[in-house]
């Protein structure tokens, strides 16, 4: 079969493998739709380190191809939304309370490009499937349960992380479909004003239609200075970090009020530092959280994810700025997320 993915570092292109193969708990997916992440394009760079050989994508609806003798929710022919993180349930990793993330050891929930093949290929594997699928309600649109996989999963979960509590402010750093989602995700938790972070003006419109108060962008100065201008030198109660470098995580923390709580989930290159002022968090007391988290997985989460689309709380598909189709347009839909064109938020393909 056929899939689009890196040889090596920098080197991207078609790569020809074996159909997978399914294991007794297991799925083989045909994907409908697909998405290109920028995660795909930080690992296609590098930005976690040399991989070779490797088919990317980790967004993805399909219909279920195959499945092993022991899975009894799905189907040959059920048409599922796929997690981009899909924990070993057996394990020992996903006992903790806080993630479902770190199955054995550090991200070792996300199966896609960090142990195998991705999903923009004809066929791709799924471990699990039953406690790692989701259906597709009939009143949910696939391209809109797509946005789930990922997007709305990682974004809200800034949210969460965030502890956002009805009437806080809350600056959400980045306007891309993780921020967009973030900003989404705070205004449902009741957050009263919402400073969002970012220039492109598409994604500024759709910022403001999930619930931002204000835009604000990182190329008028210091985030903080404005942040703090802004709020009468009081800062925000939480922050939620969906892009910008590391430099930009200082920028939160120095906005945030004290027993105020920064939340990552921006994906750091592996050969950044991450600095900070020691008086920027109170040199040590000023009961400022810094945490970073991955996107949540599992099918449960999705189904969560899905009801809040069937049943009208979020609209994902304002997201979708450019709609491919065919197989052959997975690398300029790829290319177009590496590149950011001023009107792109979230490019899908559909592959049939
Ligand atoms: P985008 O690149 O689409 O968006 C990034 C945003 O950050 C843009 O709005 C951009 O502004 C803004 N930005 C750029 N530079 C700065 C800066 N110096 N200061 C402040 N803001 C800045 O990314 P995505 O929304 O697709 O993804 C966001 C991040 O989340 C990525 O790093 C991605 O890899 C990561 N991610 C993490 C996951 C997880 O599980 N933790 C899962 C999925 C993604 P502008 O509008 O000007 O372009
Ligand atoms: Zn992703």
């Amino acid at each position: 079969m056929r899939g689009f993915g890196m040889h090596s570092i920098n080197d991207l292109g078609w790569i020809e493998k074996d159909r997978p193969a399914c294991g007794p708990l297991d799925a083989i997916i045909r994907p409908t739709i697909i998405a290109p992440c920028s995660s795909d394009t930080h690992v296609g760079h590098g930005g976690s380190g040399p991989k070779t050989d490797l088919i990317l994508g980790h967004e993805a609806v399909g219909i279920v191809d195959e499945v092993g003798a022991g899975v009894t929710r799905f189907k040959v022919g059920d048409l599922v939304a796929v997690p981009c993180v899909t924990p070993n349930w057996l394990s020992r990793g996903v006992q903790n309370y806080r993630s479902f993330s770190h199955d054995r050891g550090m991200f070792g929930s996300f199966k896609f490009l960090g142990e195998k093949d991705g999903v923009m290929a004809e066929y791709f594997h799924v471990n699990q499937a039953d406690p790692n699928l989701a259906h597709i309600p009939e009143g949910v649109a696939p391209e809109a349960a797509l946005m789930t996989v990922d997007m709305m999963s990682t974004g809200f979960h800034g949210a969460e992380l965030a502890e956002i509590e009805i009437g806080e402010k809350v600056v959400v750093i980045g306007i891309g479909p993780v921020g967009l989602m973030a900003i989404a995700g705070a205004a449902l938790s009741g957050a009263s004003q919402i400073f969002a972070v970012g220039t492109r003006p598409k994604a500024a419109e759709v910022a403001l239609a999930y619930g931002a108060s204000q835009i604000i962008s990182y190329k008028d100065g210091p985030l903080d200075a404005q942040v703090l201008e802004a709020t009468g030198g009081k800062g925000v109660h939480k922050v939620v970090v969906a892009g910008g470098g590391t430099q930009t995580l200082a920028e939160a923390v120095r906005m945030t009020r004290p027993n105020g709580i920064v939340s990552n989930v921006n994906f750091l290159d592996i050969s950044d530092q991450i600095t900070l002022a020691a008086l920027d968090w109170g040199l040590g007391m000023a009961d400022k959280d810094i945490r970073g988290s991955f996107c949540p997985g599992g099918g449960k989460r999705i189904q969560r994810l899905l009801n809040m689309i069937e049943y009208g709380r979020i609209d994902p598909t304002k997201m979708i700025s450019h709609r491919f189709h065919g197989f052959d347009a997975i690398p300029e839909a790829f290319k177009l997320m590496d590149t950011k064109a001023p009107d792109l938020i979230k490019p899908i393909v559909y592959l049939d």
